[in-house]
Parts: structure tokens; sequence; C-alpha cells
């Protein structure tokens, strides 16, 4: 749904909203947003709200500062929590950040996804459908209201309450965003105490993307409402499942589904095989922005439904890559191994651009692996051609560094910003000595 500028100033007179929120997504993920009262919103909806792009992670250097921000009216919205008698009702605006200039920003991570789409509607297809399966933690607050490494309950998959005490929170999370306009698939208790998951229906990537980062603001806002704190940190907890977020994906021409091939033994068209020989391809490179925390890599582990190995499968959950059941309109490739910490539109590039290159190279995936991987042993794996995902942050970032295609996905301006930042980080964990360094080696040495 588009609005027209009209349309939003009318919205806004009837609905009585005080203030509209502008947001946008820095390099590393984060939602930004200048606030401003209503009597601004001319200026808004001209793309003349300035801000300080110097003081935003990866952006730019103090001399280069003043960026525009240029509100996409599609993404409208009033948020439906209550102000709690701090004035009226507010909205937001999803914006595209324009330099003093008035160019598209390079830095800017929106403008990244929307490049790679441009790319891809190029080459004949008219949408990157996205649906992801966003899972996170309930920790309990503490009485000042900080979060705690308290789960909330003891539930497993599929509980109910009372074990799943998270089902109130959750109805409120699903009811809140089906008022935002969100097509609700599914909602319930996944595999590990205190852990949830919300499906939402699939998108064009960009509409993806910005739902990603309005759907995490949505569940950490009602979870605090109701005394819990939501985490969407891949690996909150160690010894349980960490929290993922599949990634299914196809490509739409007007035709449909491209990925659709009723003739082939699996139902899948050369499109869908060699956008996968891509993903296989360039795996290791985007696995950076997929999974872009050192923590992420503690979630990337046997033994927890994550992935540990570049590899596909049509039966078995072990892989990155899962080819699931439904045909029709929903055939799809399932990338199993990002994490909720992703930068949506930069990983969503990457991925795009990695599948697009397969497409263009013709590359044809290795053979599917229909047994359990973790069964296998490193001979039996590299027979069938199956590498490793990085181990590390700094294995990834050293992956990405080296592959143009994925960090051309991204641009160089966020991609040096990216590099340089999670290598601070790394460095910065690294120096840090964790209770397990003491525990194994103080007395043995
Ligand atoms: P799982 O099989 O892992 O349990 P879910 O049913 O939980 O998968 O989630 C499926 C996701 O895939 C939903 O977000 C759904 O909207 C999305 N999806 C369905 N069809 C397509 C498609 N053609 N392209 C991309 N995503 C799709
Ligand atoms: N929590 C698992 C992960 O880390 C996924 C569980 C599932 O299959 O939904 O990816
Ligand atoms: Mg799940
Ligand atoms: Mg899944």
């Amino acid at each position: 749904k588009t609005f027209t500028k009209e349309e939003i100033k009318q919205i806004v007179v009837d609905e009585n909203v005080e203030f509209i929120r502008v947001t946008f997504t820095d390099v590393l993920g984060a939602i930004k947003n200048v606030e401003v009262p209503t009597s601004q919103l001319d200026k808004v909806l001209d793309n003349n709200l300035m801000f300080d792009g110097s003081s935003i992670e990866g952006f730019v250097r103090i001399n280069e500062s003043d960026m525009y921000l240029y509100p996409d009216l599609s993404t409208f919205m009033i948020f439906p929590w209550a102000t709690d008698g701090h004035g009226g009702k507010v909205a937001r605006l999803i914006a595209d950040i324009y330099t003093a200039d008035r160019e598209p920003f390079a830095g800017d991570p929106r403008h990244a996804l929307r490049s790679v789409l441009a790319d891809a509607r190029e080459a004949g297809f008219t949408a990157f459908n996205v649906g992801t399966e966003p899972e996170f933690f309930l920790f309990k607050l503490d009485e000042k209201g900080n979060p705690t490494t308290e789960l909330n309950d003891k539930g497993g998959y599929f509980d109910l309450a009372p074990l799943d005490m998270g089902e109130n929170v959750r109805r409120e999370i699903v009811l809140t965003l089906e008022k935002m306009g969100f097509e609700i698939e599914a909602a319930h208790h996944e595999v590990a105490e205190g852990q949830h998951e919300v499906d939402f229906k699939y998108a064009s990537a960009l509409e993806a993307a910005d739902n990603i980062q309005t759907f995490k603001l949505v569940v950490k806002t009602i979870a605090r409402k109701n005394g819990y704190y939501a985490t969407f940190m891949p690996k909150p907890v160690a010894g349980i499942n960490g929290s993922g977020m599949h990634t299914n994906m196809s490509l739409f021409t007007k035709d449909g589904n491209a990925f659709v091939d009723t003739s082939d033994e699996m139902g899948l068209s050369k499109t869908a095989y060699n956008f996968l020989g891509g993903i296989l391809e360039h795996a290791t490179a985007f696995t950076a922005l997929a999974n872009p925390t050192v923590n992420s890599y503690k979630r990337l582990t046997p033994g927890f439904e994550a992935p540990v190995y570049v590899a596909w499968s049509a039966s078995n959950r072990s892989p990155m890559v899962r080819v699931p059941a439904s045909r029709g309109n929903s055939t799809r490739l399932e990338l199993r191994s990002v994490d909720p910490t992703a930068n949506p539109y930069t990983a969503l590039a990457a991925i795009l651009a990695s599948g697009l290159d397969g497409i263009k190279r013709e590359l044809e995936p290795l053979a599917s692996v229909d047994k359990n991987i973790y069964l296998m042993d490193e001979v039996e794996r590299e027979k069938a051609g199956i590498t490793d995902l990085p181990d590390t942050l700094l294995a990834a970032v050293r992956e990405l560094a080296a592959d143009d295609v994925v960090r051309s996905a991204i641009g160089e301006h966020i991609a040096d910003k990216f590099i340089e930042a999670k290598k601070i980080e790394y460095t910065s964990y690294r120096q840090f000595v964790s209770e397990w360094e003491t525990d194994s080696y103080l007395e043995n040495y």
C-alpha cells in the first residue's frame, strides 16, 4: 500500500498524530530515528529533513556530515501502542538517506539493497520474495527494570500454557503486528526454554527488510510492557538452542515463481539450482553479514539445529540450505544460517547478489546431502564436497574481504566501514578472559 503526501497529512489530522518518527538503519543494523512534531510534517514529506550523519556509526566523517532523510511514503504507519499520557499518537516513516548534494548515500544499507534489486530487475526478475522466521528469547526483568539472564518459562517446542508463560506476551505481539498490517502465519514456543518464534508472510525484499526492523521494535516494546526483556542475541544461553532467522527466498518474474519447474524431479527450475549454486559459492563470504556478531558463531555449532557446514538438502534440517516441501507459489529455498542480529538490508543484498551471480555463471550446486551431516566424519564430508562455515567473526570477516561479488553487493563504503568495525569488535572480545578459560586453565597450568 502506498500513500500520497496529501493522504498522510489527512491521516495525521484525523488520527491526532503528534509526532513523526523518521527511521533508518545504520551499517551495523541498529535502528535510528529522528523524531519531529507534526508541525514539521511538510518538511519531512518534501525530503528536507536533515540530520548529522557523523554521529551515526559507520556513516561519514565530520566534514561531510549533513544528510537528508527521504521518507518512503509506503512505510507510513501509526504505532498502535499508547504513549502513556505523553502526547498524542506517534507515526513513523522509513527513510532513504541522501547526501547534502541530494545523491543516494553510499553508506545507506537500504540503498545497497535497492541497488542489488535493480540488478535483479535487469536480469528479468520482478521480485525477490523473502519470508523470515525470527526467533527470540524472553528474559525476566529485575526490580529496577534491567534485563536478567533468568528465562521466563520452562516450555519447549509448541508447548502450551501454563508451561509456556510467554503465551500472553506472544499473543499481544501478534495482535500488535496485525494492527500494523503484518500477516502473521504462525507463532509458537520454540525448542529452548523461554524461546519463541513469530512468522509473518513473505514480502518483496525491501519491504521484508523493513518488516524485520519493525518486528524487532514491536517485540522488544511489547515484551517490556509485560515485564520481560526480549533479545535477538543468537546464543544467549550456552547448552540450549540459539535463535536463528531462517530466510526463505524465491525469485518471481511476471509469470510467477521462477523457482518452479514441474518437470524436474524436485520441482525446481534451472534458475533455482543456479541461484542455490551461487548461495553455496558465496556462503562463507556473506556469513559475516548474515551472522555479524562474536556471539553468532556460538550458535553455529553442532547439535542445536543450526548449520555448521555449507551444504543443502531436500529432506534434512542439518544443512545450511533446505528445500521446504511446499510447491507451487511457495517453492522456495530456506537459508538456515542467518541470525536475527543481521542487518537485513545488507544481508539480503549480499544473499541476492550471490544467487544472481550463480544464475549469471550457471553454477550447479553440489549434490544434495540427505543424511545427517553431523554424523559424517571429515573424510566423508570432504568426499561430498562439503565445506565449513566460518567458525569465528574474524574468519568470516576475512572471507568477506576476499569476495568481490559480496563486497560490491554492499558497496565499498559499507564494506570498509563494516570490516573495520567488526575487526575492532573481535579484538575487544579477544582481549576479554572468560570464565571458561579460567575454569579450564587456571588450575592446570
Ligand atoms: P518452516 O518450514 O521452516 O517451518 P515456516 O512455515 O515457519 O517454515 O515459514 C515459512 C516462511 O516462508 C513464511 O515467512 C512464508 O511467508 C515464507 N514463504 C512462503 N512462500 C514463499 C516464497 N515463495 N518465497 C519466499 N518466502 C516464502
Ligand atoms: N533455533 C534453531 C536455530 O538456531 C532453529 C530451530 C528451527 O528449526 O526452527 O537455527
Ligand atoms: Mg524455528
Ligand atoms: Mg524454518
